[in-house]
């Protein structure tokens, strides 16, 4: 079939819960995708970071085969011998005690959620009911009916209610605001270190340290959400790790299966995770065997070709290189690592046409928002790479002259 008839059989038989770029991929190996008409593609989006080591990495593919071969589920009716693998792993990656694995990223946000409102209760004293979670504007936790309930995007919530009670709204990147939305009733502070769907907000130096302080000095959980920025994406292994503080709880997805396995987690002390008991929560697939075997070579592949490291010095190389185009419709290059932003002039027509442009000259990249251009290649992605890309990138804003 040519791509018109799949993306015809798509608009007819799928809900119309997204907006794609017209680009029907059928394989894909590294940094680079292919299309059904054969036609090849760098991977700027990376599956919103879910495939930061690259697709089809030959050592994660391994062990997701390996693993399917041996064991798939068992449900956390029973043990297996690869979630206790993982969860101690993770412990000793990040320096917490204890994981509670989901699926998704919306559902490890729901369980932080949980967790928080918990602790709330049973370790700060707050009188049931009463807890409250302060999140920020324009945050993206995911899309649950909970997760929505303290998002502030009218289009992921438009008739979509009634939402979940109990969370307050501060702006982004405003530590005092934050000091005055804390009451006595407050169990946690959920943030992302670096907004991402928003359009790459980078906070200003210091910001979530003092939000930090402030968390601490008034007995509030400081929750990291690193599901995009989280592991390496943004030059360290966490964001977090910028401002050189500990949030509370920590909560990874996306590319802790390596881009093969949906797979998430919560992870934080034992004084926080330590308040569920068993059946208060869980889920089927969570902690399943073939996600954990995944998720441990997805953490190895990581370390072992220093992603970490590639993301902070590819980063800063595309990062420069950017900001050497002269277009008057690009108004800001940011990001941090491998997370890039290139804001564009309200009258620029839009990061759309861009996209578009940019998929005609074999880049791969997706508009966050209606004026921002995301680029977030795989952290595997060498100079050569980002030269090649770069040269076309400089041809599009040229072209749009
Ligand atoms: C993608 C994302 C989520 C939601 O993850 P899903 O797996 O799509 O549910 C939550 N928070 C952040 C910061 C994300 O980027």
């Amino acid at each position: 079939m040519k791509a018109k008839e799949f993306i015809a059989v798509e608009d007819k038989y799928g809900a119309h819960n997204y907006h794609p770029l017209d680009v029907v991929i059928t394989k894909a190996k590294g940094i680079w995708v292919w299309d059904v008409e054969g036609r090849k593609y760098l991977d700027l989006l990376s599956a919103y970071s879910a495939v930061n080591q690259g697709h089809n990495h030959p050592r994660i593919v391994k062990a997701l085969i390996d693993q399917a071969r041996n064991l798939t589920l068992t449900s956390r009716a029973f043990r297996n011998d690869q979630w206790p693998m993982l969860a101690r792993e993770l412990c000793r990656l990040t320096g917490y005690e204890m994981v509670l694995p989901m699926n998704s990223g919306a559902e490890a946000c729901e369980t932080a959620v949980k967790a928080a409102r918990k602790w709330g209760y049973q370790k700060k004293g707050i009188p049931q009911d009463q807890a409250e979670i302060i999140a920020c504007e324009n945050n993206f936790h995911g899309r649950t009916v909970t997760v929505i309930s303290f998002s502030t995007e009218p289009l992921y919530r438009k008739d979509f209610g009634p939402f979940t009670p109990g969370f307050k709204i501060i702006p982004f990147g405003d530590a005092g605001a934050l000091e005055k939305a804390v009451t006595p009733n407050t169990a946690a502070f959920f943030v992302e270190p670096y907004q991402a769907e928003a359009g790459i907000l980078i906070p200003s130096p210091g910001y979530l340290k003092r939000a930090k302080e402030i968390c601490e000095r008034n007995n509030v959980l400081f929750i990291a959400d690193e599901i995009q920025t989280g592991l390496g994406r943004t030059g360290k292994l966490f964001a977090f790790e910028h401002e050189g503080f500990k949030p509370d709880m920590i909560v990874i997805g996306k590319s802790l299966g390596g881009g093969c396995y949906p797979i998430s987690a919560v992870i934080a002390p034992r004084s926080v995770l330590g308040v569920f008991k068993p059946g208060e929560h869980g889920s089927t697939f969570g902690g399943n065997p073939l996600a954990c075997a995944v998720a441990r070579e997805a953490l190895r592949v990581i370390k072992d070709e220093k992603l970490v490291q590639n993301a902070a010095k590819m980063g800063a190389y595309f990062m420069a290189k950017l900001r050497t185009i002269r277009s008057r419709h690009l108004k800001e290059v940011r990001g941090q690592g491998l997370l890039i932003g290139l804001e564009l002039q309200r009258d620029a027509g839009g990061a759309r046409r861009f996209c578009e442009a940019l998929k005609g000259v074999g880049l791969l990249c997706k508009e966050t928002h209606d004026h921002v251009i995301r680029f977030a290649p795989p952290l595997i992605i060498t100079k050569k790479d980002l030269d090649w890309a770069f040269e076309r990138i400089r041809s599009v804003f040229g072209k749009f002259a």
